[in-house]
């Protein structure tokens, strides 16, 4: 079974909800629908239901509004908070050996962005988690040789783009692949149009530069630098996949320059990245200096696309195209989670290859490894219908 470093024993997948604040402009407008009770139990009121006035006796006609799931944050609960109750030990058992991803699942502007990449005034997940691998690599230094690699692809309309491997001349088609000693991964192939960087790159850049460094003593400037694992792979080739990274800054720099070249959309900066899924995988691997015996294992980090439904944007055409592809990916993630979540082990068949997210993180979504979702909601009245969704798709997933 899958334990943590003091020996107890974890559970293989955890479901959070994180409820983000009220904005200024909503706070005006609207008010908030969604109550947290003992940090699981959310309760969804109707939209013109009042905080304070609230009725248990409607909620308990209404139960499919109250949804429980093993954490519920509300909005003052800090990214740093998050990470200390789901996701450090996620990365404990990455560097004990398992395999291990992070799921940030809502719709757009929920802030799953917020919460997995933060922002100069509060760090994410990512780096809360980049920084502690590091952190544990060097604890363990005297023991281990630790190596880390990793790969950052967009998944666009069920194609993967390896967005460290840009601007490329012709856009590579890149696959999954799945092979015994690398387990599933990402690996180049034919040729594509032209991959231009996203004209509102100058914004992006602005927005998406922020420091990694820690913030107490335990800053990035005392960690050491690894030994490059193979060298800068820069991905695609049939090969090593990934690219060797030193510091928790070196990985950070590549993740920062690979979000310039995610899908945008040119006429709308702010809803760049929306419709993709973006994953970063950092792969570990820890050789033991007496025996000189390595293992690997995979951390995967996954930023999905936005869970709105298409119809919601009156999509046509290429739009409705992109719209069912994210909702297929979504569907058949929920599908694999499902079936791997069920306790009496009645479904056999997991659907990975329905789609390419799923058929990517096979080896990180199997009994053997651990996953943590975080599902992300609008606490807005307005949002009522799309907050009752998103938190129905995450109780499937429990
Ligand atoms: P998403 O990635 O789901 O589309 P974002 O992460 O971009 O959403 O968040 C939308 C907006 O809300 C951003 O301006 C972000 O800074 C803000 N926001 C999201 N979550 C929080 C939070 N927990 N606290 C404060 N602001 C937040
Ligand atoms: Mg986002």
């Amino acid at each position: 079974a899958l334990q943590d470093g003091r020996g107890s024993k974890v559970m293989h997948m955890r479901v959070g909800v994180r409820v983000r604040p009220l904005n200024a402009k909503e706070s005006g407008t609207t008010h908030s629908i969604v109550d947290l009770s003992e940090g699981k139990v959310v309760q969804v009121l109707d939209p013109d239901e009042k905080m304070g006035g609230r009725d248990y006796l409607r909620l308990d006609r209404n139960k499919d509004k109250v949804y429980q799931f093993d954490h519920a944050f509300d909005p003052a609960v800090s990214t740093a908070d998050i990470h200390a109750t789901m996701s450090s030990q996620l990365v404990a058992a990455v560097m004990d050996g398992y395999n291990g991803s992070a799921f940030a699942y809502g719709p757009t502007g929920s802030g799953k962005t917020y919460t997995m990449m933060g922002t100069s005034s509060q760090r994410g997940l990512i780096p809360l988690m980049v920084h502690d691998l590091f952190a544990h690599a060097e604890e363990h230094s005297e023991d281990s040789l630790f190596k880390f690699k990793i790969t950052f692809i967009e998944i666009y309309n069920e194609r993967v783009k390896d967005l460290l491997n840009q601007p490329q001349e012709k856009e590579s088609h890149l696959d999954v692949r799945e092979d015994a000693n690398k387990g599933t991964h990402v690996s180049g192939g034919g040729s594509k149009a032209q991959a231009a960087l996203p004209r509102c790159r100058g914004a992006l850049r602005a927005k998406l530069r922020f420091p990694v460094a820690g913030e107490g003593s335990k800053g990035q400037a005392a960690l050491p630098r690894y030994q490059l694992a193979g060298g800068r792979g820069g991905g695609g080739g049939a090969q090593e996949p990934g690219s060797g990274v030193s510091s928790p800054q070196e990985l950070m720099d590549n993740l920062h320059r690979g979000n310039l070249y995610r899908t945008t959309e040119r006429t709308n900066c702010n809803e760049a990245s929306s419709r993709s899924h973006a994953v970063l995988q950092i792969v570990v691997q820890a050789t033991d200096r007496f025996d000189n015996q390595s293992k690997m294992s995979k951390l995967s980090l996954i930023d999905l696309a936005g869970s709105e439904r298409a119809y919601k944007t009156n999509a046509r055409g290429a739009r409705q195209v992109e719209g069912a592809n994210i909702n297929k990916s979504l569907l058949s993630l929920a599908n694999c989670i499902n079936a791997l979540a069920d306790k009496t082990k009645q479904v056999s068949h997991i659907p990975y290859r329905d789609s390419k997210l799923t058929r990517l993180l096979k080896d990180s979504l199997n009994g053997k490894s651990m996953t943590i979702m975080l599902t992300h909601v609008s606490p807005a009245a307005d949002q009522f219908d799309e907050t009752l969704n998103t938190l129905k798709y995450a109780n499937r997933a429990k």
